[in-house]
């Protein structure tokens, strides 16, 4: 079954060598009972763990059921592990909080061949633990938890036990009962081969062999082996064997189940550490209802501002590269409100607009207020029909008379109790005559839009101002529908207007609402992008905080994992089961964060007065972000924990 030829094993400890095993020839048949005895550091585990498979030796052969173990891949030594060795360690080296029952049957999840399984409750039966099974290890004397972990060597019935000082830790009554226990599993056909130092506990055995210093200094065997035992192995009680998908999804339950319950071990911890994913994930959510919540406010503000409007102005202009002022030298004028009028058809309504800011006067209060001159299509254009009074008309306009309509904000201030209509007021020393109050309509942004008079194209132009330029032409488009194709006209028609030589560019601009709204688009969408990226930000510093907790807790269950892998967990095993618990925190996290979003948006609503809702997509996106950063950030402890020696993982204190 085991040979193994000219042994050596040699631990390095920085530039010190220390040789364990100096060359061991050892044989070992198929149902023998082998003692290893010797002193203590005189290379008995070391020898023991090289035919287990835990470690591999620094030269030598080393067959094991014909294989040719040094050439052998780890994977291809777990399965080994897995499928034909049980171990007994003198620690026991049960997982805590794990029942008696799970604690043997967690061999079955690392054995990949589907192969006769015995059943977990028969096999702690018949270690003389069959009222115990739902007993957790400290429920457990020494004894019995000692039989928990024979039983667990049992589970995938296997051909060879291997027992590191099995009763080094029991009194003498319990040592004997699993001695006794041994040789029965012996009589059955297994091959036991285990370590001890004391005399009594190696003659249960058949054959002792003795080691000194790396040596085996004597091999002797009392009594023949019965050959006719060696095939009754036990083979009652066995279950059907699993399918491999069967398989899979146990494994896949098992960690999950495993996962949760180490989750739930530290609960204030696991709390703490998936609070950077909570917060992240909380903002994420929060953000994206709040960035849909505003871009869909101000375009309902804007479309409240009728979205057909296009508005003409002089453009700035280089002419070789330096800036000329404004309307320096291409200029608005009636004419080119004219050539509109004629030529673009899609469009309905025509306003040259003046603007400047004057101090106006009534009794002893005045006020600094903008002064707006325009025609009378100024009301169709922006609906500002008198709320008091009339506008003025065409003729009014004409005649240049001195007549004004009032913003509410001025009124306000130069008024107190009176009617204002009909009374004379004087703008830039000029009296004009207030024929009506224009309706409130509130302010955008800082800008009081009844902070405003309005009076007469011509008489501002030639009595108040002064200017005889427009500072622009604001159009309305017959409907929205053509807005695009009327401002395309314009520009087009602008280009045949008088221009600044040589300049570069457009003389002109033309904007409508929509270029507006695009602009505020762009800005929602900058603000986005900023806490998007905050969000993210607070989502990798989450991470950190899970891959910190996770190398923690990776460390602290070395041990857990040593034996794991000693009794077949392959590297992928142990990796999953770390990024299932990863994934598991941080999905938690994720859910404990929209939770947190959807708090945070309920209050965004009450501030802001928005309409906020918390969208499937981003919940979604939510739940993606945070298992997208548990395999991320999970991936470094996984991997931490799946490449450690199964022996020094073991011997991790
Ligand atoms: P035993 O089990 O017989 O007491 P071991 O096989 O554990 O002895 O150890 C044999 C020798 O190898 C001892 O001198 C011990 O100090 C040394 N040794 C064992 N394990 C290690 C290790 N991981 N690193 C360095 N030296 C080791
Ligand atoms: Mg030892």
């Amino acid at each position: 079954m085991i040979e193994l030829k000219n042994i050596k094993k040699i631990y390095r400890q920085g530039s010190i060598e220390v040789p364990a095993l100096r060359g061991v020839d050892l044989k070992i048949e198929r149902g023998e009972f082998v003692a290893i005895m010797g002193h203590s550091g005189s290379g008995k585990s070391t020898l023991l763990q090289i035919l287990g498979l835990l470690d591999k030796p620094t030269s030598g052969q080393h067959h094991f059921l014909n294989q040719d173990i040094p050439h052998l891949k780890e994977d291809a030594l777990a399965e080994l592990r897995a499928e034909e060795i049980g171990f007994v360690f003198q620690q026991f080296h049960l997982l805590s909080r794990t029942s008696a029952l799970d604690n043997v049957s967690l061999p079955l999840i690392y054995q990949r061949q589907a192969k006769r399984q015995l059943d977990p409750k028969t096999v702690l039966e018949r270690v003389g633990l069959g009222t115990r099974i739902h007993h957790l290890p400290n429920e457990l004397s020494g004894g019995q938890q000692q039989r928990v972990a024979i039983a667990r060597a049992l589970i995938r019935n296997p051909n060879l036990i291997l027992a590191d000082e099995p009763t080094g830790n029991l009194d003498s009554a319990s040592g004997r009962e699993i001695m006794t226990l041994f040789q029965e599993l012996n009589r059955q056909g297994i091959t036991i081969i285990l370590v001890t130092h004391e005399p009594s506990i190696a003659d249960y055995a058949n054959r002792i062999i003795k080691v000194q210093d790396g040596w085996i200094c004597s091999d002797e065997t009392k009594n023949q082996i019965a050959a006719e035992k060696v095939s009754e192995k036990i083979t009652s009680a066995t279950s059907a064997p699993p399918s491999p998908t069967h398989k899979m999804l146990q494994l896949l339950h098992t960690q999950l189940r495993q996962a949760g319950r180490a989750l739930l071990a530290n609960k204030l911890r696991t709390c703490l550490s998936t609070l950077g994913i909570v917060i992240g994930v909380g903002a994420v959510v929060a953000m994206l209802a709040l960035g849909r919540g505003a871009q869909k406010s101000v375009k309902d503000q804007l479309s409240g501002l009728g979205s057909n409007r296009i508005t003409i102005r002089p453009n700035v202009q280089y002419v070789g590269g330096v800036r000329l002022q404004i309307g320096s030298v291409s200029r608005l004028t009636l004419n080119e409100v004219r050539s509109i009028q004629q030529s673009i058809p899609e469009v309905k309504v025509v306003v040259p607009i003046v603007r400047s800011r004057a101090q106006v006067v009534f009794g002893n209060k005045n006020s600094n207020t903008e002064i707006v001159g325009t025609t009378p299509d100024y009301v169709e254009i922006y609906s500002v029909k008198p709320q008091y009074g009339r506008f003025f008309t065409l003729e009014q306009d004409a005649n240049r008379e001195r007549v004004a309509l009032l913003g509410s904000t001025v009124v306000r201030e130069l008024f107190v109790d009176q009617n204002p209509i009909g009374q004379m007021i004087k703008i830039n020393r000029i009296s004009f005559r207030v024929i009506g109050i224009l309706p409130t309509k509130g302010t955008t942004g800082p800008r009081d839009e009844d902070d405003m008079i309005i009076i007469p194209l011509q008489t501002a132009m030639r009595r108040l101002i002064g200017k005889l330029y427009l500072d622009s032409i604001d159009v309305a488009a017959a409907d929205s529908s053509v807005v695009d194709q009327a401002q395309n006209s314009i520009l087009e028609l602008s280009r045949t207007w008088p221009k600044t030589p040589n300049s570069e560019g457009d003389s002109y601009r033309v904007d409508n609402l929509a270029s507006v709204q695009e602009a505020f688009s762009a800005i929602a969408r900058v603000l986005s992008i900023i806490l998007a990226a905050i969000a993210g930000i607070s989502l990798v510093v989450g991470g950190i905080g899970i891959m910190n907790i996770m190398l923690v807790s990776v460390t602290e269950r070395t041990r857990e994992i040593g034996l794991r892998k000693a009794i077949g967990a392959r590297n992928f095993d142990i990796l999953s089961q770390i990024l299932i618990e990863s994934v598991m925190l941080c999905f938690a996290g994720g859910l404990v964060g929209i939770g947190l979003g959807w708090v945070l948006i309920l209050i965004a609503a009450k501030v802001t007065g928005w309409t906020l809702s918390i969208s499937f997509a981003s919940i979604l996106l939510a739940c993606g972000f945070s298992a997208t950063i548990g395999i991320i950030f999970g991936l470094w402890p996984a991997r931490v924990a799946s490449l450690k020696h199964p022996i020094e993982a073991l011997r991790y204190e």
